[in-house]
Order: structure tokens, then C-alpha cells, then sequence
């Protein structure tokens, strides 16, 4: 019931002419059963949404503001993103929390922002290895996603995405092995289904950290991973592509 989502996490790369030919060989024969976004940086999304126009992929952004308009020098308005037409929004990535100092609160409200506006959330959560290896993963991601629950309240819950990217799985080539991933995801839905059995059941909730071409099959099979949401690989179109495939 689910359609997977496989989400494309440019981060902090790309040019007008490199956007270009990614998308051009992304594009052309893709066939896949699952909904496919990119999240380029934010001055490109004009560029890429236009591209993809007619395509069965989707343009999202990596970040935005909690503000609606006025002086907030460098952000991104949610009215700004709904203007373009774009659907998804990525917010608490790791790279967020841990370089840019945003808080759950912060990423709690950003949420509500953008289902204000009606724009999906994709909400980033995931522990360290530090964090794992203390035993503390469930309590970690839990609490992440409590504040942004809580701060919700249930009217705000009907259409969201939660990401699970352990942060040691992030851009080093180490992937959470199946069953730790289906063990953290599983737990996740139980979470949702404390405040709502359709919701958890609907919601789909995505693996990321280090996920590619040869492992996306396994682990988007998984009964509770819904997706991926993937970064270097998403750079590459025939990884990417195949990653869709695979979903
Ligand atoms: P990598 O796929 O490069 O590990 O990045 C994952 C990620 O952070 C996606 O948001």
C-alpha cells in the first residue's frame, strides 16, 4: 500500500551544465513503480523543476525556513518553495543538526511550516556511532521524532516522510546491514502507531547512508523501509537510475 520513494540528495553539489546531463540520462528510460525526486541545491530548483516537466521525477529542496517572508538574510520561504510548485522538502538532515546547530525544535518547526503550506516533509532523523554503540539508537531517534510529533499535534500528521540515516552511515560506505535497518524502521512505525495505527501504516519511512546500486534492492525490501534517500549515489544517473529500478 506504500509506494516506495526513492529521494536523491544532491547536498552541496552541481552546476547548470552537470544538472543538466544527470537529469537528461536520468530520464531517459527510467521504469520504475517508485516515486522519484531530486533535492537539488535551492538556486537550482527553478533550473531542475523546468527540466523534469513532463517527467515521472519530482523536484525537491534540502532545507527551509520556518519564516513566511521579511529580513532572514540567505533562507528559503516555504511560500517561496510552494510558489514553484515543489512538493518535498528535506529538513533535520544530520549535516543540519550537526553543522549548522539545528535543533529538534528547530526541525519541529520547520515541519509545521511546511505542511502549512501543504509541502511534504521528509524528516531526517538517526544516531551516531557513538550513540549506537551506547545502546542509546531507539532512544536517540525516538526523541527526535517525538518533538517534531508533539509539536505537530495530529491535524498536522496526515502526509509526511520520515528518513532514517544513521549518521555513521552517511557518506562513508558503511550501510546499516538489513536487520539493523528493519530494526530501527520497525521500531519507528511502532512509535507512530502509539499516536496513530492509519498513520503509521501509511507513512513511509526511508533508509539513507551509503545506499547504492548493490544494496538498495535488499534493503528497500525490507517490510518497513519504504525508500531511499541517497546522496553521493544519487550524483551518478545510472547508479541512481538503478537504485530506482531496484525499488
Ligand atoms: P550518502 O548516500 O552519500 O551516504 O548520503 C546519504 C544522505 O545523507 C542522504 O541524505
Amino acid at each position: 500500500m506504500r509506494q516506495p520513494l526513492v529521494a536523491g540528495n544532491w547536498k552541496m553539489n552541481g552546476s547548470s551544465e552537470s544538472n543538466r546531463k544527470l537529469l537528461e540520462e536520468l530520464v531517459s528510460g527510467l521504469e520504475t513503480k517508485a516515486e522519484v525526486l531530486v533535492c537539488p541545491p535551492a538556486v537550482y530548483a527553478q533550473q531542475v523543476r523546468d527540466q523534469l516537466a513532463g517527467s515521472v521525477v519530482k523536484t525537491g529542496l534540502q532545507n527551509v525556513s520556518d519564516k513566511s517572508s521579511g529580513a532572514f538574510t540567505g533562507e528559503t520561504s516555504p511560500l517561496m518553495v510552494k510558489d514553484l510548485g515543489i512538493e518535498y522538502v528535506i529538513i533535520g538532515h544530520s549535516e543540519r543538526r550537526t553543522l549548522f546547530g539545528e535543533t529538534d525544535e528547530d526541525v519541529a518547526a520547520k515541519f509545521n511550516a511546511l505542511v502549512d503550506q501543504g509541502i511534504v516533509p521528509i524528516l531526517c532523523v538517526g544516531e551516531t556511532l557513538e550513540e549506537r554503540e551506547a545502546g542509546d539508537t531507539m532512544s536517540v531517534v525516538a526523541s527526535q521524532i517525538e518533538v517534531v510529533l508533539r509539536a505537530a499535534g495530529p491535524e498536522r500528521l496526515a502526509n509526511f516522510v520520515i528518513a532514517y540515516e544513521p549518521v555513521w552511515a552517511i557518506g562513508t560506505g558503511l550501510t546499516a546491514t538489513p536487520e539493523q535497518a528493519q530494526e530501527v524502521h520497525a521500531e519507528i512505525r511502532k512509535l507512530l502507531a502509539k499516536d496513530n495505527a492509519d498513520m503509521a501504516a501509511k507513512t513511509r519511512i526511508l533508509y539513507g547512508g551509503s545506499m547504492k546500486a548493490a544494496n538498495a534492492a535488499e534493503l528497500i525490501a525490507l517490510p518497513d523501509v519504504d525508500g531511499g534517500l541517497v546522496g553521493g549515489a544519487s550524483l551518478v544517473a545510472e547508479e541512481f537510475k538503478a537504485i530506482c529500478h531496484a525499488a
